[in-house]
């Protein structure tokens, strides 16, 4: 029978733990940037938390401090693409004991002085998906995700989180709530997730204001009416067509004999 009274033998050398604060300054907002510290601080067993401020990003991780060397050098060299780290403040606090690593809440004290990223280009992983007949995002202009998509366009005020976008009136579908709640999804608080189901879409008009078409519908007469622009379909005559995105506005010409 098992002695619940007897003393617990003693663990020898227990592993010291530390604790560290960093500071991070400079482009780590809207880069995916808290996600890989997440990722970072659990594949070194850490605990704490991460949270996005007015300045970029603050992190706190606890646990064995040749593990606290390794995150420390891995923020550098294993950041996001698009994420620039202009310094790096540390201090050394005392242990808490965090249960787990969290991504925590945007704080909002202090003065503003993170950079905002511009508009990414569309990646390589998007690009597959939106040429993916079986994808949900099959020919949704909107793709995006933490490595790429709209930034400065959407930007309402900072930290950078989705109720301070043009996003912010477009709720999530259960979808890609999942994918932005899942820490091993490319769409881990990537803030301007959308599909067809829950974001944007795309409406055709005339030049007198009269609606045409939407959704995939107005894509496929939009590329239509420059395709006959530029002489396919035996028609030939000029077509202009004013496209607006996230925010800005492009004018589209489909010239006869012109392939743009
Ligand atoms: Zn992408
Ligand atoms: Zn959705």
């Amino acid at each position: 029978m098992l002695d619940i009274t007897a003393e617990m033998p003693e663990i020898e050398n227990p592993a010291p733990q530390a604790r560290l604060h960093f500071k991070v300054l400079g482009c780590v907002q809207g880069v995916g940037f808290r996600p890989f510290v997440l990722n970072l601080a659990q594949s070194l067993d850490l605990c704490g938390w991460g949270s996005n401020s007015p300045q970029g990003v603050d992190i706190e991780v606890e646990g064995d401090p040749d593990h606290l060397a390794a995150f420390r050098r891995e923020l550098d060299t294993a950041r996001p693409a698009p994420a620039h780290i202009d310094r790096v403040e540390v201090s050394a606090q005392n242990p808490e004991g965090d249960p787990r690593f969290e991504i925590r809440p945007s704080a909002h004290n202090g003065r503003q002085s993170t950079l905002i990223l511009p508009d990414l280009a569309t990646c390589p992983q998007c690009l597959a998906e939106l040429w993916d007949p079986a994808g949900r995002r099959y020919r949704y202009p909107f793709i995006n995700c933490t490595h790429c998509g709209p930034r400065f366009t959407i930007i309402t005020g900072l930290p950078y989180d989705r109720p301070r976008t043009t996003m912010a009136g477009f709720q999530l579908c259960p979808e890609c709530r999942r994918e932005y709640e899942n820490p091993y999804d490319r769409r881990f608080h990537a803030q301007p997730v959308a599909c067809p189901a829950c974001g944007p879409h795309l409406s055709l008009w005339d030049p007198k204001g009269r609606l045409l078409c939407e959704r995939d519908a107005a894509l496929l007469a939009a590329a239509d009416e420059i395709r006959a622009g530029i002489g396919g379909g035996g028609r030939r005559e000029e077509r202009i067509l004013f496209l607006k995105a996230f925010g800005h506005r492009n004018r589209v010409f489909g010239t006869p004999g012109k392939t743009t």
